[in-house]
This record gives C-alpha cells, structure tokens and sequence, in this order.
C-alpha cells in the first residue's frame, strides 16, 4: 500500500518539485494543497490516511505557522518547510513536536525533506525498548520515539527490560537508563552482550548530567552511544537514528558477505564458517545431524532450450521450495545449481518425508510461463563424521552415485527416495 504524504505549499514552483520527488519514490502517493484551506480539506478528505505532512510555514492564508498546529492536533507527523532559518522559532518549532525543520536553500533540502519521510516509514516497521524507572522520563523518550513512528515498549527496571527482550527478538534497539532498581543499565548491557542473540540490538545508554564516567562506563560495558540527560529532542532523534542506520549498513555489508545474490540463500562461503559451528554443536548435544547435497538434473539443457533467465527463474522458484520444505534447517546454495542443506532437527524417516514434499511439489508446480518440471538427484549423510567438510564430501560422493544411477533419486547409506 502506498502511503499519502500531504504536500502543503503555496509556491507552484517548489509544490512542483516535492510532487515529482514523492511520486518517484513507489512506497508514497503525494496529496497536493496550496492553501491552509485546501489544506484542511484534504485532511478531511484522507482524514488518517495521511502517513505523513510536509508544510510550507507561511501560507498566504495562514501567514504565522497556523499550518503545524493544525497538523499536530491530528496526530499527523509534520516536517516544515521554510524559506527563513531562525533559531528561536526551529526551537519552538521542534518543542511543538514537528518531525524536522528544514530550510529552502538548495535541492538538497528536498531530498532531505524525502529522506525524512522514507525513514519515517521504515520506522514504523521498528520496535523500541525502554528501559527507565522515572516515568517522566520514559513518557517523554515514548513521545519523542513516537513523533519518528517508532513502535514503542516500556520497561520499569533491568529485568523487566531483559525478560522482554528475551521474549521478543523483534527489538531492535533499546535506550536504557542506568540508576534502576534490581538490574542497572550497565549490568543489563553487559548481559546482553554476553549472549550472542543480543550482537545485533543497537543500545543507547542514558546518563545524568555531573556523572562522566558514566559515559564511558556504557561504551564499555557494550552500548553503541549514550546521551546525557537532559538532552534536546534534536540530538535524540540524531543519535537514534544515526544509530538504526549504523547497524542496518552493517547487516547490508553481513547479507552481501552471507547470502547468494539470486536466490537469497546464504552461500557457499557462510555454510562452511557458520555451518561448522552449527554441525559440531549438534554433534555436542548428540542430536541427529543431516547434510543434504542436492543437484538439479540436466539443468545445462533446459538453460539451452529455455534460455539462462528461465534458467534463473527456476534457480529462485527451487530455492524458494527448500527454503519452504527446510524451514528449520541452514538451506544454502553450494554453486550454481547444487544447494546443500543442514538439518540437526528430524530423524532419517523425517528428512525422507521432507524430501518427497518437495519432489510433489516440483511435480505439481512449474515455475516458469512455460510450466517446467524439473528434478533433482540428492546425496544425503546422517552418520556422524568429523566435520562438516568431511560430511559434504560422503554427500557428494552419494549425490554421484545418484546421478550416475539415473537421476532423480536421492542416496543415503540406503537409497532413500
Ligand atoms: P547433471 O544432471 O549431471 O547435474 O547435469 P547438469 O546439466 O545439471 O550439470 P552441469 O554441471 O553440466 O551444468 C550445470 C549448469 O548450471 C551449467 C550452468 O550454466 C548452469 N548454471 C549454473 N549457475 C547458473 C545460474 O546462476 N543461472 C543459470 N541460469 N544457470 C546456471
Ligand atoms: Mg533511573
Ligand atoms: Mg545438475
Ligand atoms: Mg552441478
């Protein structure tokens, strides 16, 4: 669903502009206004429709702001547009409760005003934790958090932050505050990144003013920042988001390490690092552990006679099958068409069934316009080797003698399917 963004501008010029850079962006519909009337009507027209306002501070019927008042009283998250920077009135202006406050100086404030809302809407998807046990505080960080549409989770302490966190992995970031009974805010990160769940959650520490050492007690202790009480909405909102978009380069930078770029499978390279682990850790727990090495058949024809984008179609249509079938299982594709899979959470008969949901599938559905089956050979491992790389080698012995006994087939110790 798209979402509406009210434009209210009364220079037909700069409405122009701010039209053509929403209507580019295909998450957002632009709603157009050139008055504080017009303005009103179309509120009342998309009523909570409206994602979010940009607005022109000085409209020739509404010369004085009336506009951001008008907005705020509805709840619709504004960011104003002027053509005058003073420091009294952005201030006014960001206590009010306005999203940002941006100058027309250059095409640079239009895509900023753009950046704005886009972040605005991935916000929206975000969950916030936090933990403080003044409710003073915790109200106004709620309403700062909720001016940006983040989606917001309160904790009185440190344990009760930690037992949330611990019942959630949805949360991506957590500001907390150190004086709190039964757990302090140094003790709760420190907990955190001791467990290897916890890497990833970004952490903002908050400290008073007059306690340094507390600052560099948070970083160390693992937080990704802190901010001083009492600190300005702006510099909240900075820290915060400068924070989200940190960790969201970092997990691009991790998906282009770990995942194969066609199919979104994780590659070759992450299933022999991460998928030693995930293989000696079964082996510890002396639970069942499965490497399935599957190829699919004659693929080289069916790139000759359907051509190599057909052929990818399929690659992505048959990944989509393994991902489905081995939902619970590390799915990874080992090269071009071959996938190896582990699974360290069904018995040899599980696996087996796994196996033939897949082959009705492949039956019954053909990926492409031109409805094409295909079929795969397979070899799979469940006794216990050494290692991985040990593993993938009997499954790829396996997988040939299933190649080389037909195709269509998969080999274990005992054929199996
Ligand atoms: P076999 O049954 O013995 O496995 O025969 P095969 O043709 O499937 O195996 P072979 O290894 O001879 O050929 C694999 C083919 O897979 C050749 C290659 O062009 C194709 N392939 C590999 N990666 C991709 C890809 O990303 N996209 C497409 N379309 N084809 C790919
Ligand atoms: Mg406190
Ligand atoms: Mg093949
Ligand atoms: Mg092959």
């Amino acid at each position: 669903m798209k979402e509406k963004v009210l434009l209210v501008e009364d220079s037909a010029v700069v409405l122009k502009v701010l039209k053509h850079l929403v209507a580019q962006n295909a998450n957002f519909e632009p709603v157009l206004a050139s008055s504080y009337e017009t303005a009103l009507k179309q509120v009342e027209i998309h009523g909570d429709d409206l994602f979010v306002a940009v607005v022109d501070l000085h409209l020739p019927d509404a010369e004085h702001g009336e506009i951001v008042d008008a907005m705020l009283a509805r709840s619709i998250p504004t960011v104003v547009l002027t053509g005058t920077y003073d420091d009294e009135l952005r201030l006014s202006l960001l206590n009010k409760g306005v999203v940002d406050y941006v100058t027309k100086d250059s095409r640079y404030s239009y895509q900023h005003v753009m950046k704005v809302v886009e972040r605005l809407r991935k916000n929206v998807a975000l969950k916030i934790l936090v933990a403080e046990d003044s409710t003073t505080s915790r109200n106004f960080i709620r309403t700062l958090l909720e001016q940006y549409r983040f989606q917001v989770i309160e904790a009185k302490n440190g344990q009760e932050a930690l037992t949330i966190l611990e019942a959630d992995s949805s949360i991506c970031m957590l500001i907390t505050d150190h004086y709190m009974p039964i757990i302090n805010g140094h003790d709760l990160v420190r907990m955190l990144r001791r467990n290897p769940r916890f890497q990833d959650l970004v952490i903002i520490g908050l400290s008073s003013e007059g306690d340094s050492s507390l600052t560099a007690k948070f970083i160390k202790s693992g937080a990704n920042d802190f901010l001083k009480k009492p600190f300005y909405h702006e510099e909240f909102h900075c820290r915060v988001i400068h924070n989200l978009e940190a960790q969201e380069m970092l997990n691009t930078i991790r998906d282009l390490a770990n995942l194969d770029a066609l199919t979104g499978l994780y590659n070759r390279r992450f299933l022999m690092s991460e998928g030693e682990s995930y293989y000696q850790n079964a082996l510890a727990a002396q639970r069942p552990i499965h490497v399935l090495m599957l190829d699919i058949d004659h693929f080289k024809q069916i790139n000759d006679n359907y051509g190599h984008l057909v052929g990818d179609k399929l690659l992505e249509g048959f990944s989509e099958l393994l991902r489905h079938c081995f939902s619970d299982s590390l799915v990874a594709r080992f090269g071009g068409e071959e996938f190896c899979i582990l699974n360290d959470q069904s018995t040899v008969e599980e696996i087996a069934a796994r196996l033939s949901v897949l082959n009705t599938n492949l039956m019954e559905q053909g990926f492409t316009s031109e409805k094409i089956k295909i079929t795969y050979s397979g070899g799979v491992v469940s006794e216990v080797c050494e290692n991985l790389e040990g593993a993938v080698k009997v499954a790829d012995t396996r997988l040939y003698l299933a190649k080389n006994n037909g195709r269509n087939q998969v080999f274990s110790n005992n054929m199996i399917n």
